[in-house]
């Protein structure tokens, strides 16, 4: 091994709600962490404006506000926090190999992986200038409907995500529009139906969205069309909900870690954060398809920090967990 290789207890791959998490409780364990940040400095947070259910911000709080604290907080405890994006690993022996940026090789008893994973979205212009601006498009009933209550609502998608999503935001909003882009659902028949016996949630089958319509601030309808008629409709509406997917940032780890057809990293051992390779955790939405929000990231951010303290303490005597501090 050259003499150049960095050597570290615990390295993080990612800085939303899981990495910084992981980082607090790893750093504290005396586990000195180097965390990456990747290029989205901390995480899917930095795009929306209101975070209004973590708990601990009555009044809410910005995402990047708050993802701005949890760095600091992390920092507070000796967290190094770099710039650069991890783009190959070998997970192959006892010491875990990363590569920063396809130059840097560091080597790690412990990985962290909080990498996260990206909402799919049409990628149409006015939708995407309407998220940008937090002006009414998401990706997130549950985090956004609150925001509609009592309004009329468009959302797109046909599997069970989808189906949940549109019953959600049918106990809040007034009226459900739910874009179905074949002549039916993709989701199971039991989700489909609750969906169908939604006495406000309109379905239109054979349909998809023309346009995310707006008044350059804030979304104000859709136009959609029929894929049989080519027929064109516009239906008012003030948000714009996409639910056709997520997909989990593991490509890089799809050599060495057991990973479902979508991509997401399987638990090895449900109720840990423990992977198929020995050393090496997962935490967040890289491996969670289910609840996909801030609180459960950073939940699973802290087991992943006490697996990894608990394999460093197993694998080698003279690390001492700093336990004065660490609960
Ligand atoms: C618009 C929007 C609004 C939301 N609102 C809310 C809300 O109000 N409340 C709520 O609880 N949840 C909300 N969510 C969901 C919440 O943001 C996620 O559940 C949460 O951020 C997941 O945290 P995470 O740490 O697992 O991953 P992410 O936040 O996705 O962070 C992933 C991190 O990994 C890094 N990364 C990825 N690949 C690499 C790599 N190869 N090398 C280095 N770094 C890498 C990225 O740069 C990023 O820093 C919202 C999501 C969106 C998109």
């Amino acid at each position: 091994m050259s003499d150049n290789i960095e050597k570290v207890k615990c390295l993080i791959i990612g800085s939303g709600p899981a990495g910084y998490t992981a980082a607090i409780y790893a750093a504290r364990a005396n586990m000195n962490p180097v965390l990456y940040q990747g290029n989205q400095p901390g995480g899917q947070l930095t795009t929306t404006n209101d975070v209004e259910n973590f708990p601990g911000y009555p009044e809410g709080i910005t995402g990047p506000e708050m993802m701005l604290q949890l760095q600091a907080q992390a920092e507070r405890f000796g967290t190094d926090i770099r710039n650069g994006w991890i783009t190959k690993v070998d997970f192959s022996g006892d010491v875990h190999k990363v590569w920063v940026n396809d130059e840097t090789e560091i080597h790690s008893d412990t990985i962290i992986i909080s990498t996260g994973a990206s909402a799919k979205y049409l990628g149409l212009e006015s939708e995407q200038k309407y998220l940008k601006l937090g002006g009414g498009v998401s990706a997130c009933a549950v985090c956004d409907g609150f925001f509609y209550r009592n309004q009329e609502v468009v959302i797109v998608g046909a599997g069970d995500s989808a189906c949940e999503e549109a019953h959600y935001l049918s106990k809040l909003c007034k009226k459900v529009t739910m874009l179905v882009r074949r002549d039916e659902f993709r989701a199971s028949k039991i989700m489909a139906e609750r969906v169908k016996n939604t006495e406000n949630i309109e379905i239109l089958y054979n349909t998809e969205t023309d346009e995310v319509l707006g008044d350059g601030q804030v979304v104000t309808g859709v136009r959609v069309f029929n894929n049989q008629t080519k027929e064109k409709q516009e239906i008012p509406a003030t948000g714009f909900f996409v639910a056709i997917g997520h997909k989990p940032n593991t490509d890089i780890f799809k050599d060495y870690l057991d990973l479902d057809e979508t991509g997401y990293i399987i638990n090895a051992k449900p109720g840990t954060s423990k992977t198929n390779i020995e050393g090496v955790f997962v935490s967040g939405d890289a491996a969670d398809h289910v609840y996909r929000q801030a609180i459960t990231a950073a939940g699973t951010g802290c087991m992943a920090a006490l697996d990894a303290e608990r394999y460093l303490a197993a694998k080698d005597a003279s690390f001492e967990v700093n336990t004065a501090t660490n609960y």
